[in-house]
């Protein structure tokens, strides 16, 4: 046996024993060890007989996981595609009130998704939908629900009216003017009867949405100014679009009644909307001390969980109901 590098310890395998020679550093000396191959093997089979399960279950866990999250992660336009083919899409209402006298005067129509239970708010899905170019899908589920849910509530409450939101780019799509004009005809809707809600970004480019909201104003619709307050509309624009409603940011009624100062802001939409003869309805009025301040400005409309939450088209008729 010649011995290797003094210190450095070497092994090998020689008639079925594995030998391990560890030779000291500073002496001629050594420890040598040998033992069966048998035994070696014997241990590594041990040790593959516990791990090889552990390692397939650790694999089959993982690939479930993963199955799982690719299922439950799948796009949310992919996820609003199969919510719109199931029809897990409908309306709810929220009264617009008449500030002087109380009086219900119309609703806006609200988008819930009902996702295998889950309530969904449109602010989950509505930007997610934009940018998927998906918006004009749920416009026009929009139409075709507000369609069934008003037939015949005209001819019931001719003064009444339902308002309808409508997305940026609806306001850029021709499509969008037969689409509503269906509405009309669905719902025998007279002047007046049926507003579009826009918001101020919505209409920051008149040239785009401007040819659009002067046809529906021709057709019929009512024009309200979504948002009003948050955008940055100029005073031009909104003389040349011609308006019909200014709502209020809730943003604004928010500020209205808290102890100190009363908002900055209101008193100059106000004055705004008095001189181009808009209407204004403010949103998200929560409390009387708001809706009295708003009814002693001036303003004459109101929306807000004081008068009465979204409800269902039902809700929104027995109430009108003598
Ligand atoms: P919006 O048009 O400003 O609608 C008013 C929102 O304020 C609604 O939320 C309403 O439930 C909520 N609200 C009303 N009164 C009160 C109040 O007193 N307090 C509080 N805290 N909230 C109040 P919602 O239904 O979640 O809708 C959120 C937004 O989603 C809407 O804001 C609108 O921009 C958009 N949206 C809703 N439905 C549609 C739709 O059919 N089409 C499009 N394009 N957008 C929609
Ligand atoms: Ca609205
Ligand atoms: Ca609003």
């Amino acid at each position: 046996l010649k011995l290797g590098e003094r210190g450095a310890i070497f092994r090998f395998i020689q008639d079925e024993h594995v030998i391990v020679v560890a030779p000291s550093k500073r002496f001629y000396l050594g420890a040598v060890a040998a033992f069966p191959l048998s035994h070696v093997n014997e241990r590594i089979r041990r040790v593959i007989q516990v791990t090889l399960p552990i390692g397939i279950a650790t694999g089959v866990v993982l690939a479930a996981a993963v199955l799982y999250l690719v299922q439950h992660q799948r796009s949310l336009p992919t996820v609003i595609k199969a919510g719109l083919r199931r029809n897990e899409f409908f309306l709810v209402y929220q009264p617009i009130v008449e500030l002087d006298s109380g009086r219900w005067i119309g609703a806006e129509a609200l988008l819930r998704w009902n996702r295998g239970g889950d309530m969904i708010t449109p602010d989950q899905f509505i930007p997610a939908a934009e940018d998927a170019g998906l918006i004009q899908h749920l416009t026009e589920r929009v139409v075709e629900i507000a369609a069934q849910d008003a037939e015949g509530l005209f001819c019931r409450f001719p003064d009444f009216y339902i308002s309808i939101n409508l997305a940026s780019s609806d306001l850029e799509d021709q499509k969008t003017l037969i689409l509503l004009d269906r509405l009309t005809e669905a719902t025998s809707a007279k002047k007046g009867n049926l507003i579009v809600e826009a918001t101020e970004r919505g209409l920051a480019d008149p040239e785009k949405a401007g040819p659009i909201i002067r046809q529906l104003r021709k057709n019929g619709f009512a024009i309200a100014i979504d948002d009003f307050g948050t955008g940055f509309s100029s005073l031009s624009s909104l003389e040349a679009l011609e308006l019909d409603y200014l709502k209020i940011d809730k943003s604004f009624i928010d500020t209205l009644g808290r102890n100190a100062v009363t908002s900055s802001v209101i008193p100059h939409i106000i004055v705004m909307a008095n001189a181009l003869n808009i209407e204004m309805i403010a949103e998200g009025v929560e409390s009387e001390v708001q809706a009295d301040i708003l009814r002693k400005s001036g303003v004459q409309f109101a929306q807000g969980w004081l008068f009465g939450r979204p409800m269902s088209i039902h809700d929104i008729i027995a109430s009108l109901e003598p």
